[in-house]
């Protein structure tokens, strides 16, 4: 067996789980669509029955004032619906375990009657939460019990309570929100009575055979947060209060610290939870950038932890615990930790998908069945919307030959992955790599092909994926040497001089930056540099893992200066739970950004710009093109005038806006249909 410690049973008494792999909680969007039970149901059957050992679902509130989204579970009614997704997981593997996640927003709920211990307002909520009372406070404490035991009659095996993040219950524990003077404030004893309370009434609501994992907040990632012997002390509280198991948990939503996006080492924090996991006698559940099964497996080897979650993974691939079993885990296709699709959209408040597998929630909406009259099928560009087509309609059945004008399959993501943080990215290129071979695609690299070369072919049909050309502005200057585009940038850093103007703050722009403004290794690919870079003390672990520590970045080897001509902050459009650190990051180098500029001309002085109608001159060895990208569509424009049978994708079908999630999901939602 290749992954034995994954793969091994654990014995809970009352219970087994089959193997040490479970999925996370994430919120979907499911849960308020149209048909989201039913939905719902399919997306868990889905995992389960591919054998994970248990399912934690999305945060569900245990009354009114707690909800994030229009979903509580209170009543024998709201049970009912329930049993629709217990009932599909059991049926679909009889071995798989799924739990309900009790979720009380506190004062990060969305409604207008939000509460706190202390009516303290989140520093990312607009909203002012009430206090609670007295009375308020055990309503609350039997809500949750209430929602336990309702979680029972819906046929759940357990559930987790969430005591961490910012919300309700980890606000109770930490002092900067909780300033009670009765018996759930003052001393940590006091503070922690609330989620002790909670995981007690809630065992003797549900009694002794029914799982209660309690999310202990292991590393709060923000000054003021928990103290080590205060997380210490409360693991060991709720274990005998009746949690079976302690799941870990590192970060308050409006911490300034990144625990998953790709900048964020694999498995980073999963010694922390090894440091705790000495301290209990019950499993403990580690997280956190934890994305193929040989990561799960190093962790459980090292013993930090009995159990390994991964949420964003089986988004990113239904089939992770499949492939695990069969040892097929090289056709993982991996999460690489983008949240473009899935966090992006859960705080836009749009259905969650996943940028690499847009069926992951759609799984009733988008489906690749065989086909019964296979096709003989062109794909110009092996980029990511060339590859997503290519694989998929190959995978149904198609005979597709797949055309790469370039050395390597990849397109733009082998200049993303060239960007310190963005390592991941290869890890897309190699699944599709492993899928063309899977699935017998004729992948013809280097191969630059025409309009008359296809058409010499016979195909029956073709499908364009050319992407995009890089471009150019109409300025004065913009052919003179110092002139660079993004492409050669990132093939060749060497190459940019000392002083930089990079034009243009898109996506692009603030990668290009990161990449000129970084030196040495990777902060994604060591833990030390990630510690320092974002001032975390993993092994002292101060209150809240980084009160009272600087964070350090290596200084900017060049001097920088990022340029939009739109009146937006600079950084504004980036992904909404990553951009903010990419922001940082280059801050803390001294990138310089401005934004509302107007260019005039380049010369042998540097960059000429009017900002607030004065002339300004940005000194510069060399002058980065970063300004957009046009679609590369001539190819399709001469296959339309041939009259042959064509479509086109990616950033070949549209340039504006463009990203790999937009490319990708319009080539599996045409693979799937051709
Ligand atoms: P491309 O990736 O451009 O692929 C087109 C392919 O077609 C190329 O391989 C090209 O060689 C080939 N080709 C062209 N003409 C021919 C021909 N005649 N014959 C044969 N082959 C041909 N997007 C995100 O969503 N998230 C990110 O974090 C992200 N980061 C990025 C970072 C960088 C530095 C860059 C440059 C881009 C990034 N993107 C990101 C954008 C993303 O990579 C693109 O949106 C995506 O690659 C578009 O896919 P595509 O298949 O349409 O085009
Ligand atoms: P982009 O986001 O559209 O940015 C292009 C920039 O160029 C804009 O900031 C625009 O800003 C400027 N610009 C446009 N036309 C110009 C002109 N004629 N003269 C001067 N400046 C001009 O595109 P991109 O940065 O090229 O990225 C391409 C796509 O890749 C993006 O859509 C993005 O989603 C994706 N991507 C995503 C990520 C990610 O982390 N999610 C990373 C990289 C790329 P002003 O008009 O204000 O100057
Ligand atoms: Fe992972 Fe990105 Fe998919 Fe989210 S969208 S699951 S982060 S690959």
């Amino acid at each position: 067996m290749k992954y034995p410690r994954l793969l091994e049973p654990l014995d809970l008494g009352f219970t087994q789980l089959a193997n040490r792999a479970i999925m996370g909680s994430m919120h979907t969007g499911l849960e308020e669509a149209d048909n989201g039970f039913e939905r719902m149901a399919v997306f868990f059957a889905e995992r389960a029955a591919a054998g994970v050992g248990m399912i934690i679902t999305g945060g569900i509130s245990p009354n009114v004032e707690g909800r994030l989204d229009k979903s509580k579970l209170s009543t024998v009614e709201e049970a009912q619906q329930h049993q629709i997704i217990t009932r599909a997981v059991h049926e679909a593997n009889p071995e798989a375990k799924i739990c309900l996640q009790i979720l009380h927003g506190g004062p990060l709920a969305h409604t207008t009657k939000l509460v706190s211990p202390s009516g303290i307002r989140s520093r990312i909520s607009p909203l002012q939460p009430a206090e609670l009372d007295a009375d308020g406070v055990e309503r609350h404490i039997n809500d949750h019990a209430n929602c336990a035991a309702m979680a029972q009659m819906a046929g759940y095996d357990g559930v987790e309570i969430i005591g961490s993040a910012g919300y309700l219950i980890s606000t109770f524990l930490v002092e900067k929100t909780n300033r009670r003077s009765d018996q759930y404030g003052g001393c940590f004893e006091n503070r922690m009575r609330f989620a002790v309370e909670i995981v007690k009434r809630s065992r003797a609501a549900v009694g002794p055979d029914f799982i209660i994992a309690f999310r202990v907040p292991a590393m709060d990632m923000l000054q003021g947060g928990l103290h080590w012997n205060e997380i210490v002390t409360l693991a060991k509280a709720v274990e005998a209060a009746g949690a079976t198991i302690i799941s870990t948990h590192f970060t308050w939503h409006e911490s300034a610290v990144p625990t998953i996006t790709t900048r964020v080492p694999r498995a980073a924090f999963a010694p922390v939870t090894g440091r705790l996991r000495e301290h209990v006698n019950v499993p403990v559940i580690t997280s956190n950038r934890i994305n193929l099964p040989s990561v799960a497996e190093e962790v459980l080897e090292e013993g930090y932890a009995d159990l390994v979650s991964m949420a964003r993974p089986m988004l990113a691939d239904s089939q992770f615990m499949r492939k695990t079993l069969e040892g097929r885990d090289e056709e993982i296709n991996i999460c690489i930790a983008c949240n473009q699709a899935c966090l992006d959209n859960a705080v836009k408040g749009e259905m969650v998908s996943c940028l690499v597998n847009p069926r992951a929630c759609h799984e009733t909406l988008l489906n690749y069945s065989p086909v019964t009259t296979p096709k003989n099928l062109a794909v110009v560009g092996a980029g990511p919307a060339g590859l997503a087509f290519a694989t998929t309609a190959a995978e149904r059945g198609h005979q597709v030959t797949l055309f790469e004008a370039d050395s390597e399959i990849g397109g733009q993501f082998n200049l993303a992955k060239r960007i310190p943080g963005k390592e991941e990215y290869q890890g897309t290129v190699s699944y599709y790599q492993r899928m063309i071979e899977k699935f017998n695609v004729d992948l013809r690299l280097n191969q630059r092909v025409s309009c008359e070369t296809l058409l010499a072919e016979n195909f029956d049909h073709i499908v364009v994926a050319t992407g995009i050309s890089p471009r150019t502005p109409d300025l004065p200057g913009v052919d003179h040497p110092k002139v660079m585009g993004y492409i050669e940038a990132i093939h060749h850093p060497e190459k940019v001089g000392k002083r930089v103007a990079v034009m243009g703050a898109g996506g692009i722009g603030f990668d290009v930056s990161e990449l000129i403004s970084h030196s040495g290794v990777s902060a994604s690919l060591d833990r030390d540099v990630f510690a320092r870079e974002w001032g975390i003390d993993f092994d002292n672990h101060p209150p809240g893992g980084v009160t009272g520590v600087e964070p350090f970045m290596a200084p900017s080897p060049r001097e920088i200066t990022l340029l939009q001509r739109k009146q937006t902050s600079v950084g504004k459009g980036l992904g909404k739970t990553s951009g903010w650190a990419h922001k940082m990051a280059l801050k803390r180098r001294h990138v310089k950004m401005l934004n509302a500029v107007s260019y005039e001309k380049i010369d042998d002085a540097g960059l000429h710009i009017l900002r607030d109608g004065q002339p300004e001159l940005i000194e510069a060895d060399t002058i980065i093109l970063c300004t957009g990208q046009e679609p590369d569509n001539a190819l399709f424009l001469a296959l339309q005038t041939a009259g042959a049978s064509c479509d086109v994708i990616g950033g070949a079908f549209e340039a504006s806006e463009l990203d790999a999630k937009r490319a990708i999901k319009q080539a599996c939602y045409l693979a799937a249909e051709i």
